[in-house]
């Protein structure tokens, strides 16, 4: 059985006391790991706040995860994070390729290849984003787009590798908007996805990559938009920042 995830992405968003504040009350409420049945809970919380959110939640069954992270080990980079200082404080996520970071950050497939290979070879878990553009939907490629993403950024990896990553399919149309993919729209492209990857790596892999959905998941459409069979839970912007609405995400799944 493929693993469920649900993350929250809390941008840049929080001052320290509500970081702590909105980590605590998720632990609090996402406190039972029986109930979760092999759900992940993950919150990608701002840099600063990592190692203090890891403690908050590390008796609740909540993780914590980066929301970018260099393409680079170490060295003379002002104002970078490696994914081995991720990796020394014991985070296990970190998101990748996320499209604020290709829109606002040049980001393309090649770096984010950098990023995806650095974040394994220090066992970190990417939350890799991909998505199309309202442009790109509306011309019809989005198919071809959001597979290109993952050929030009995930394909060198071995079989081994690629089952150690879980894509978020995020339609950037979709992003901070209100506007949802319907359930029948994610559902079909992470079906496209997930035969995509098996085109390369086989059925047997393809089917055990979690593929999340994000783009204005709700409390009130959580349910739905999860109920497609190729969607493994969800990856949440806005939403995340409320502690119960975040949770009732959770339960959604
Ligand atoms: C995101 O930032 O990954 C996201 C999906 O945001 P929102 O849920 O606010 O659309």
């Amino acid at each position: 059985m493929r693993k469920k995830l649900v993350a929250g992405n809390w941008k840049m968003n929080t001052s320290f006391s509500e970081a702590q504040k909105l980590a605590s009350e998720v632990a609090n409420m996402v406190k039972d790991e029986a109930l979760l049945d092999g759900t992940d809970v993950v919150i990608c919380v701002p840099f600063p706040y990592l190692s203090t959110a890891a403690a908050l939640v590390a008796d609740s069954p909540v993780k914590v995860g980066a929301q970018n992270c260099s393409d680079k080990p170490k060295g003379a980079y002002t104002g970078e994070t490696s994914t081995a200082m991720l990796a020394s404080m014991e985070i296990p996520y970190v998101i990748i390729g996320h499209s604020e970071r290709r829109e606002y950050f040049n980001e393309d497939n090649q770096l984010l290849a950098a990023k995806t290979d650095i974040a394994l070879e220090n066992g970190l878990t990417p939350i890799f984003c991909c998505g199309e553009s309202l442009e790109t939907r509306e011309a019809g490629n989005h198919f071809d787009f959001v597979c290109q993403q993952l050929t030009e950024s995930l394909f060198h990896l071995s079989a081994e590798q690629l089952g150690k990553i879980v894509i978020a399919y995020e339609p950037i149309w979709a992003i901070g908007t209100g506007k949802t993919a319907s359930a029948a729209q994610a559902q079909e492209m992470h079906e496209q996805l997930r035969a995509h990857l098996a085109g390369k790596y086989g059925a047997e892999i393809a089917d055990a990559i979690p593929i999340l959905y994000g783009g204005s998941v709700k409390p009130g459409n959580a349910k739905e938009i999860f109920a497609g069979k190729d969607v493994d839970g969800g990856l949440v912007g806005g939403a995340s920042l409320d502690s119960r609405g975040f949770t009732d995400i959770v339960k959604a799944i």
